[in-house]
């Protein structure tokens, strides 16, 4: 909080002396104070001179996102940047008064698709409407502010993605023209989180749920019952989607070559159940 508001709020400067000497609130700069459990991130934005924004404000809500460097921070139209040890923020200066504190989620939203791009944008989306931060009233605010050439992408959206990873991967398909069905449910095999074509199963695992022996034996034993219903497993991990992309996209379109497009046919209702 800013002095001013402090004064105004009935605190003396004197008030605010004592308190900084007892510990109960911390002086981050000249007229600006924080409470000891504000968070660090808040508090560097705050000393930049604005709330925090963008990816960081997203993820201080607990909403997924891709990685993005520095602390962003939102100052408003003509808002004024201080400098302060170890700096590394990035700052937004989209219109609008900002003050101390974190900048809510559909506004950081709209901030990340100007400043991140239509990719990072939509796995933030479709992670804040799963976990439920995103009202109709909010989606429709977003959609009204973003690029035209982006809004595509709230309609595009759903509410169930399991993952950021899959969100990502949907969105990238669909640009090649793929149309994906997302958490089918495969008697014999059971929740898978993609089938393409009919006959392809994609999994994508979270860098959060796999690494251990037993999931590689779980995974290996799913693969091997989706083989024998007739269809293709194939599996991606989380650094494969992210950083080596051109295999993950080389090694979907390859097995849709060698299995044919045309002699797909869905193998539901024969043997297995989509
Ligand atoms: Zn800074
Ligand atoms: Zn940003």
């Amino acid at each position: 909080m800013r002095a001013a508001e402090l004064i105004r709020a009935g605190a003396t400067r004197a008030d605010l002396r004592r308190c900084c000497a007892e510990r109960d609130i911390e002086r981050l700069r000249e007229g600006l104070y924080a409470l000891p459990s504000a968070r660090a991130d808040v508090r560097t934005a705050a000393t930049h001179g604005g709330a925090l924004a963008c990816v960081s404000a997203l993820r201080h809500h607990g909403i997924w996102v891709l990685d993005a460097p520095g602390v962003h921070v939102w100052l408003g139209r003509g808002g004024r940047a201080h400098a302060h040890p170890g700096c590394r923020c990035v700052a937004h200066w989209e219109t609008g008064r900002a003050r101390p504190g974190v900048v809510s989620v559909a506004r950081a939203l709209v901030q990340v698709a100007r400043c991140r791009g239509s990719e990072a944008f939509f796995v933030a989306y479709e992670s804040a409407w799963r976990l439920g931060k995103l009202t109709a009233t909010a989606r429709t605010w977003i959609r009204q502010n973003l690029d035209a050439g982006m809004r595509y992408l709230v309609d595009f959206a759903r509410p169930d993605a399991d993952s950021g990873l899959e969100s990502l991967v949907r969105l990238r398909l669909a640009k090649l023209g793929i149309v994906l069905q997302s958490q089918v449910s495969i008697r014999g095999v059971g929740v898978v989180d993609f089938v393409l074509d009919g006959r392809i199963i994609l999994e994508v695992d979270g860098r959060e749920n796999h690494d251990g022996g037993s999931s590689r034996h779980k995974d290996l034993g799913r693969d091997a019952r989706a083989l024998a219903l007739g269809y293709l497993p194939l599996r991606f991990d989380y650094a494969q989607v992210m950083y080596e992309w051109h295999l993950v996209e080389a090694a979907i379109l390859g097995a849709r070559e060698t299995l044919g497009r045309r002699s797909l046919r869905p193998v539901a209702g024969r043997r297995g159940q989509l």
